[in-house]
């Protein structure tokens, strides 16, 4: 996803953004105002370790996290802050929390339901509570009906945010 400086429009790409860190793209901002077009420049929102969550999205975040009925944190340990403190804010007006992970978290105590498993198994058993069924990845072999090879597709597709997890877990 790319972003413009300027109107703060965002544009969803099909191909992968060139730069990291919040960097400039090279590319120009297409949409349309009052002036004619923007041309603003385009950035990418794809933080860096180092960066500093942008302002305007983590204060979105918060206000929609105080609302919430429900936080569902799966597979996080929650360590990493101010993120992982988020799904927190729920509990300040009577929502409730639901930590999903392989290992405890620090976080425990204050959760009203602890799930440790597998994401893929409690959010597959979940929507088959719900009668609700979950559709098929982009990947075009994979095979829903063959659960296992199913299950190792998704998890090779997701490999960045599991290899993070492994390593958010050791630390
Ligand atoms: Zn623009």
């Amino acid at each position: 996803m790319e972003k413009c400086d300027k109107c703060k429009r965002e544009y969803v790409r099909e191909r992968v953004v060139p730069t990291m860190g919040l960097k400039l793209t090279g590319g120009r901002c297409v949409g349309g105002g009052a002036r004619g077009r923007c041309r603003g420049r385009l950035r990418d929102t794809v933080l860096d370790w180092e960066d500093e969550l942008p302002v305007e999205e983590t204060e979105r975040a918060e206000r929609h996290a105080r609302c919430a009925d429900l936080s569902l944190c799966l597979g996080t340990t929650l360590q990493i802050l101010p993120a992982g403190k988020l799904p927190l804010l729920a509990k300040k007006n009577g929502g409730s929390v639901v930590i999903c992970n392989l290992q405890p978290t620090k976080y425990d105590k204050k959760a009203d339901l602890i799930i440790h498993g597998y994401v893929d198994d409690v959010m597959t058993r979940v929507m088959d509570g719900l009668g609700i069924p979950i559709p098929s990845p982009d990947c075009p072999d994979s095979r829903r009906e063959k659960s296992h090879e199913f299950t190792t597709a998704k998890k090779t597709k997701l490999g960045k945010h599991t290899r993070q997890q492994s390593s958010e877990d050791v630390t």
